[in-house]
This record gives structure tokens, C-alpha cells and sequence, in this order.
């Protein structure tokens, strides 16, 4: 199950060569409350800023998504501004 090979690796969204491995900050939602995960290691593409994480990585985001993100394993809190799509949102129209 071990491994990654990284070498030749081309983004999966624009097909751009050019990774590079960064930390990254992601949200994540857990049932009503949403979630920061800091220094993520993931190849971001230089193009598009896609993230590409691997399979260790992904496996570890899910242990902490089944430890349900207890509060106080936390290492910071973030207030965060909510906005509603409100009267932007148009009816879709199916014909
Ligand atoms: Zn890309």
C-alpha cells in the first residue's frame, strides 16, 4: 500500500508539470460545524493552485474527520463572516 510515486506527477486539473510541495490550510465541514486544518503537506500546482494530497495524507484527514474534531484538540479559533446568496439565487428553470 505504500506507495508514492511523486516524480512525473502532472496536475489532475490542468495537467501542468509544475507541482511543488507546500503546507496548506484547509476547511472542512463536520456535520453543522466548520473546521480548519493547518500545514497540510500537499503538491500544489503553480498553475491552477490545485491541491494534490497523498494517500498518507488523505488516511490521516479521515482519522481526524472520525475523531470528530473535538474541541480541545484544537489549536486556535477563527470567527468567520457568513453571508447569504439571498435574493442572488434565481429560481432554475428546467425544460
Ligand atoms: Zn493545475
Amino acid at each position: 500500500m505504500e506507495s508514492h510515486e511523486q516524480e512525473a506527477a502532472v496536475c489532475s486539473n490542468c495537467g501542468s508539470p509544475k507541482l511543488e510541495w507546500a503546507r496548506v490550510r484547509s476547511a472542512f465541514w463536520h456535520q453543522d460545524t466548520l473546521v480548519v486544518v493547518e500545514d497540510i503537506p500537499a503538491l500544489v500546482c503553480d498553475k491552477c493552485q490545485e491541491r494534490h494530497y497523498d494517500d498518507q495524507t488523505v488516511v490521516a484527514l479521515d482519522l481526524m474527520r472520525g475523531e470528530g474534531f473535538p474541541a480541545e484538540g484544537a489549536t486556535g479559533e477563527l470567527r468567520v463572516p457568513v453571508f447569504a446568496f439571498g435574493h442572488r439565487a434565481r429560481p432554475k428553470v428546467e425544460s
